[in-house]
């Protein structure tokens, strides 16, 4: 069989406007029958901008000493974890730059566990945890996951080693982050994985590649955004051409991953509304379920760019450009991904489920 979908990339190469508004509403009718209205929500806190890596593209990267580094403390985060409760945000997103130390993941251990704690008092379900830190040891993601997280997002950037190569310094491999991959899979998380749309030298042959790449990998979760170069970055100065439109693109990589994988929690980025003011309204269309409204503090927001110009909105304007898009915000919901009981073989649970039947489910992962 094989693993290169042609039609995919005539599709993305495409520029019939005709075309992606068919797309757009395929991938929105799969995903009312697979998953309704609703657009859950992620509250994300960048509690970390310390960075052992030195990606090319990243404006968090170790080399950049423009920027402020920072990393909350614990009595910080879990503020903003009540706030997220208080808002009916029953999800939130932990993420930083990579450091992989023991100590820094016991830190987050810790974090997570006393997020648990609290977010259970009085028989509530609790917060779900999403956790984005990068490249761990086998035992650190094992660590992160019996203390309470269940979900993992790790980016592959790309799914062709050459072009990954391209944008990392020698040290960071690619088969590295497939191992990572796998060893979250195995450990029994909710796999999140995802890429940048428009990067120099990228092909549409690559993004119809990285399609197959998604659904062969049976990932659960997906973030694709489009590439934004960061001024402080040596990938900014790169005169490689790529593709012509990333938002168009990314809209139609949203709605061909939707139409490929109907039940996958998929995120309309922060990039993609950064990029065009309307990518909220047609990244939800286009088969995005997922939103990340961002809690970090705002004292710290400038300091977390991986990109430039990144757009915070309100709750209450997410809401109403959702409203618009003719989906509605699911409040107090931990929004797990279909995808991932049907997996699993789980009967997918309406309210939040409790860690330990998280942990049980990863007793069937095989
Ligand atoms: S992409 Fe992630 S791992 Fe790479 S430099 Fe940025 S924060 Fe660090």
């Amino acid at each position: 069989m094989s693993i290169y979908d042609a039609d995919n990339e005539s599709i993305l190469a495409s520029s019939d406007p005709g075309l992606l508004m068919s797309l757009i509403l395929s991938a929105e009718r799969v995903r009312l029958a697979h998953l309704g209205d609703e657009v859950y929500m992620r509250g994300l806190i960048e509690f970390s901008n310390l960075c052992r890596c030195d990606c090319y593209y990243c404006g968090l990267r170790s080399s950049n000493r423009a920027i402020r580094r920072y990393h909350l403390g614990m009595a910080e985060i879990l503020a903003k974890c009540q706030e997220a409760e208080r808002r009916g945000i029953y999800s939130i997103a932990l993420q930083s730059g990579e450091i992989s130390t023991e100590k820094e993941v016991n830190f987050i251990a810790g974090l997570v566990s006393t997020i648990r704690e609290f977010s259970l008092r009085n028989g509530s379900p609790g917060l779900g945890i999403t956790l984005s830190c990068g490249e761990l040891s086998y035992s650190g993601y094992q660590k992160l996951f019996e203390a309470g997280a269940h979900r993992y997002l790790l980016r592959i950037e790309t799914s062709d080693r050459e072009l990954f190569q391209s944008i990392h310094p020698p040290e960071q491999l690619f088969e590295r982050r497939l191992e990572c991959l796998d060893m979250l899979k195995d450990i029994g998380y909710q796999v999140g994985t995802g890429i940048m749309i428009g990067l120099p030298g990228q092909s549409y042959r690559q993004l119809a590649m990285d399609l197959e790449f998604f659904a062969r990998r049976d990932i659960d979760m997906l973030g694709m955004g489009p590439y934004i170069p960061h001024p402080q970055t040596p990938l900014a100065r790169s005169s490689q051409p790529g593709i012509s439109d990333s938002y168009t693109t990314t809209l139609k990589m949203l709605a061909l991953a939707r139409l490929k994988m109907p039940e996958i929690n998929m995120v309309v980025s922060t990039a993609l509304q950064t990029i065009n003011k309307e990518g909220l309204i047609m990244g939800v269309r286009a088969g995005g379920n997922v939103i990340m409204p961002i809690l970090t503090p705002e004292e710290h927001r400038e300091d977390y760019t991986l990109y430039t110009d990144k757009h915070y909105k309100s709750l209450a304007q997410l809401e109403r450009e959702i409203g618009l898009a003719g989906y509605r915000l699911a409040f107090n919901k931990w929004g797990d991904p279909r995808h991932y009981y049907t997996r699993m073989g789980l009967s997918y649970p309406e309210t939040p489920a409790a860690p330990a039947e998280i942990r049980t489910a990863s007793q069937f992962h095989t």
